[in-house]
């Protein structure tokens, strides 16, 4: 592609769910659109989320969603009020793709995977004459002369470089998660090199390690805990958890995200009286062990907890057995690293964000737009990470309508 002038026309750079975004609603009210990818396809972060079954959205109030979010909570507030998950499945689904409410409020698409959502949203993006550009990295940016911003963009394949200036420029670069190919990112580099702030990404929403006993993961690898309620310092959470050679995953050990001691209920609905009880209730000479075994009705992953983690006078006492039951101590180590999580924290300083009426606009560069996970917030998973970036998507492309003096009517 030569360099060139593109007046009256925006520039987005990534192809994550927030640029996507951002594109759809800025074609949809008829300005003219070029998207800028690094990698020679679309949306690669969304197609890794969904091999584990894409999880869209969480059915919570709207006014409560910002809670579930770090970064500043009056801006949370008024983005989900602006684009909530309401809006977001209504959107999905009428692209032709079903949604389904699972477990625990969470949204899904109803096959699991992202590729066809993908493939549904990137066709109404070529019927709205968006234009994709493959190979091309950003490697810099600034505010045009005039206003509106200008891209240096470089090809992977050939090394070429070229200029662009667009009436507007929408930055969606993404986080610091699962990139295990171009490690560090080289994306937060441009903003250092402008004396921008940055705060280093961290890993979030990632497994632990876990010091199991050999004979454990001999026996119990791979294998869930299923139904525990996890106690940390930031409170209790509950759901399923998975062993694994170098420790632990599962939504309750990303929701405590720190190291140290945790306490698992192994089984959250009985009382430790009522379980005692149970095991009491057996008439044959078994151990306590046997006992627990035989009446809980606990998964192999626990029993082998209970097992192969406590001293023999513990599994010799079936009061002190019951208790572990109810309160198990498991001692999360290192996080594993960034390469391995599904989200990370820092990013793009808030300090650099927000112009009056313009929420997403970059403080000293007038024209460029910002948008996702490259912002520096966080939130658990359930689907909380891809709300928050096409919500980004929807009020960055309605801010840029804007400061081209558009009207956003017709971007529904
Ligand atoms: C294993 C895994 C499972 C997940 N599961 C879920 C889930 O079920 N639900 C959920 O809500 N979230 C999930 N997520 C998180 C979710 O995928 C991300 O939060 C989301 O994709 C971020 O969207 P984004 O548009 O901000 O960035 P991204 O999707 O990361 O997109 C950014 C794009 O910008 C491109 N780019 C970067 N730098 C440049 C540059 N210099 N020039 C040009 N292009 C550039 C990248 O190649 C990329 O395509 C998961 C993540 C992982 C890793």
């Amino acid at each position: 592609m030569s360099s060139g002038i593109q007046k009256s026309s925006v520039a987005i750079i990534g192809s994550g769910p927030a640029g996507l975004m951002a594109a759809t609603v800025l074609a949809r009210a008829g300005v003219s659109v070029d998207i800028f990818e690094k990698k020679t396809g679309p949306g690669r972060k969304l197609l890794i989320a969904g091999s584990s079954g894409l999880n869209i959205t969480y059915d919570s109030p709207v006014e409560k969603f910002a809670e579930f979010y770090t970064g500043p909570r009056d801006f949370f507030d008024q983005l989900f009020r602006e684009f909530s998950s309401e809006d977001w499945i209504k959107f999905i689904e009428n692209l032709g793709i079903a949604t389904f409410k699972g477990t625990s409020r969470r949204y899904f698409v109803e096959t699991m995977k992202a590729s066809l959502l993908l493939k549904a949203w990137t066709s109404e993006l070529d019927r709205l004459g968006v234009r994709v550009h493959f190979d091309q990295e950003l490697v810099d940016f600034s505010t045009a002369a005039g206003g509106g911003g200008v891209v240096r963009l470089r090809s992977g394949s050939s090394g070429e470089e070229s200029v662009h200036e667009f009436s507007a420029v929408c930055l969606c670069l993404g986080g610091g998660s699962w990139e295990k190919k171009e490690n560090p990112l080289r994306w937060p580099e441009i903003f250092m090199r402008k004396g921008m702030q940055f705060v280093p990404f961290q890993s979030s929403n990632v497994g632990f390690q876990v010091a199991w006993p050999e004979k454990l993961l001999t026996e119990v690898e791979g294998q869930p805990i299923k139904n525990v309620v996890l106690e940390s310092s930031r409170g209790k959470r509950s759901g399923d958890l998975v062993i694994t050679s170098y420790g632990i995953e599962g939504t309750p050990v990303y929701f405590a995200g720190i190291e140290g001691v945790v306490y698992l209920d192994l089984k959250p609905d009985s009382s430790v009286e009522a379980l005692l009880e149970k095991c009491e209730r057996v008439r044959e000479n078994l151990s306590p062990m046997r006992r627990v075994k035989k009446v809980l009705n606990l998964g192999e992953g626990a029993l082998a907890l209970l097992f192969h983690m406590t001293s023999p006078s513990d599994r010799g006492d079936l009061r002190q057995l019951v208790s572990l039951v109810k309160r198990f101590p498991l001692e999360l180590l290192a996080r594993q690293p960034l390469t391995e999580s599904i989200s990370s924290s820092g990013g793009l300083s808030w300090n650099e964000i927000g112009v009056d009426g313009y929420p997403l606009m970059l403080r000293r560069k007038p024209g460029v737009f910002v948008a996702g996970e490259m912002i520096d917030w966080d939130a658990p998973t359930g689907g909380f990470l891809i709300q928050a970036c096409v919500s980004q998507g929807v009020s960055a492309g309605r801010q840029i309508l804007k400061y081209l003096g558009m009207n956003a009517s017709r971007d529904k």
